[in-house]
């Protein structure tokens, strides 16, 4: 692309334009993700739609790639890509709550910190993940599983409409009432259908939950799992959280002889009344003696950054994912002999529950598809040392061959690693080839493919 055209976007753009030449770039090209070295071709930072619409337009007219930036969490990286147009909305993270009606328009770039502390402050709250820096956009479009789950859904069942860019630069608004073939398609189809400047939740009034991570010993893993996929299909719904393995990191609650060992966790989040947390959490101390634990009453936002200093950006990561409808003694036993090889104290293994609300919504309403599925299983290989890729990454994959067996055949996008392209398919099931329609509907050249590509 020869330098007047990016000058003339560079004039075009109300934020900034950032190439090779530019002091700003090593940043501008790098993502959360520091495995992912690529240099694009230009980073537009959007001040506004006029810019995202700018950036759209120069890289279809241009003949680049193209690539989408919110939050950065993704863990292929896919908001950084060779010789491309990067579309960065990290500058748009603005959130305007209605309290009355209870909704709330997020920003394209906001990430769930920004979202959390604006709706916090009226007692509000909707489902989101549970790292405050990932973006709201990002999470919400591949489906979006956290704390609030099982009681309000996905983050995509609580989309009331997004405004989304079009590969032909024009901008429409998403919703039940208009293009709600594009409205069913975000919810679930991730990144391949525009890009999305703005979004309207559904908020539920939660304001401060009581949970917070429990640490059992490894060798008591099997009793936790075996008895948390019984108590978890009745449980109340207002009780999230999940089973994990987790080396214990050097905190004051944690016996000092015992960090750095691997333990099996139970992370709860009671978003019922506050006097029963204690009582709801009751019963996973009765499975097996706790080692140590940080639980108590804490507001909604604390409970959704407490783990983000155990991931900062700048670590490596490879992830693999599966969705469990039964999570099966077989299945269990494959996480027995693999969770202690935890390759650093960053990395972990969530095995999210996604009944109740989740399981209310017919697995064709909306682009994500295992409404059936009782856990979202992610193996979260997050280390510091780039010599340890090797390794770690091995770890991940002999994990994720062994609970491969016992999982269903796909798994949720957005725990995906970048060479499970062939895995599209299978994460859609019944819902793929509407998906495909409605790709080429809104994006017949694919101008919108660094993703998990849902190709026209
Ligand atoms: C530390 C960490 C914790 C996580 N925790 C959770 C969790 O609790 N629950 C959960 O469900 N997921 C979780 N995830 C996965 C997360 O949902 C995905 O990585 C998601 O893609 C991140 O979105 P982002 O905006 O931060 O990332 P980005 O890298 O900026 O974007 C990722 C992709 O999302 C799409 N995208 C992002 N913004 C837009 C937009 N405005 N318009 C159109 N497409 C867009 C694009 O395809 C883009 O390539 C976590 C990831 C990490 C790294």
């Amino acid at each position: 692309m020869a330098n007047p055209t990016i000058e003339a976007l560079r004039e075009r753009v109300h934020g900034s334009v950032v190439t090779a030449d530019d002091a700003a770039y090593e940043e501008a090209r790098a993502v959360y993700n520091a495995m992912i070295d690529r240099r694009p071709r230009v980073v537009v930072r959007c001040a506004d739609v006029d810019d995202v619409r700018a950036g759209v337009n120069f890289a279809r007219e241009s003949g680049l790639d193209l690539a989408i930036r919110g939050g950065s969490h993704s863990v292929p990286g896919f908001g950084t890509w060779d010789d491309a147009v990067v579309i960065d909305l990290s500058g748009m993270r603005q959130v305007r709550v209605d309290p009355q009606a209870h909704t709330a328009w997020a920003d394209g770039g906001a990430t769930w910190g920004d979202f959390n502390d604006a709706t916090h402050a009226f007692g509000l709250a909707t489902t989101g993940g549970i790292i405050s820096t990932t973006g709201v956009a990002g999470l919400t479009l591949g489906g979006g599983i956290g704390y609030l789950a099982r009681g309000l859904g996905l983050s995509c069942d609580n989309l009331i409409a997004a405004d989304v860019v079009t590969a032909d630069g024009g901008l429409v608004r998403a919703s039940e009432k208009e293009h709600d073939d594009l409205f069913w398609a975000l919810r679930g189809g991730g990144g391949n259908f525009g890009v999305v400047t703005a979004l309207e939740f559904r908020l539920s009034p939660v304001k401060d939950v009581y949970g917070g991570p429990m640490f059992f010993e490894l060798d008591r893993a099997g009793d936790v799992l075996r008895f948390f996929r019984e108590y978890i299909v009745d449980a109340p719904e207002q009780l999230g959280g999940f089973p994990a393995f987790q080396i214990a990191p050097p905190l004051p609650f944690i016996p000092e002889n015992r960090q750095g060992e691997p333990f099996a966790l139970i992370v709860a989040c009671w978003a019922g009344p506050l006097e029963q947390g204690e009582q709801a959490l009751r019963p996973f101390h009765d499975v097996a003696p706790v080692v140590a634990e940080h639980v108590g009453p804490m507001p909604y936002p604390a409970l959704n950054s407490a783990f983000d200093g155990l991931v900062p950006p700048g670590l490596q990561h490879y992830w693999k994912a599966n969705f469990n409808t039964e999570l099966t003694d077989a299945a269990i036993d494959a996480h027995l002999q693999h969770a202690p090889g935890l390759p650093a104290v960053n990395s972990t293994v969530h095995l999210y529950p996604i009944n109740g609300a989740c399981h209310r919504v017919a697995s064709d309403a909306t682009a994500f598809a295992y409404r059936d599925a009782n856990f979202a299983t992610v193996i979260a290989g997050m280390w510091p040392d780039p010599a340890a890729n090797d390794a770690s990454i091995r770890w991940v994959r002999d994990y994720y061959e062994a609970t491969a067996p016992h999982s269903e055949e796909g798994g949720y996008v957005n725990f995906m690693a970048g060479d499970d392209q062939g895995r599209i398919r299978a994460n859609y099931r019944g819902n793929y080839d509407r998906l495909v329609e409605i790709k080429r509907r809104y994006d017949p050249d694919n101008l919108f493919h660094v993703n998990q590509n849902i190709a026209p």
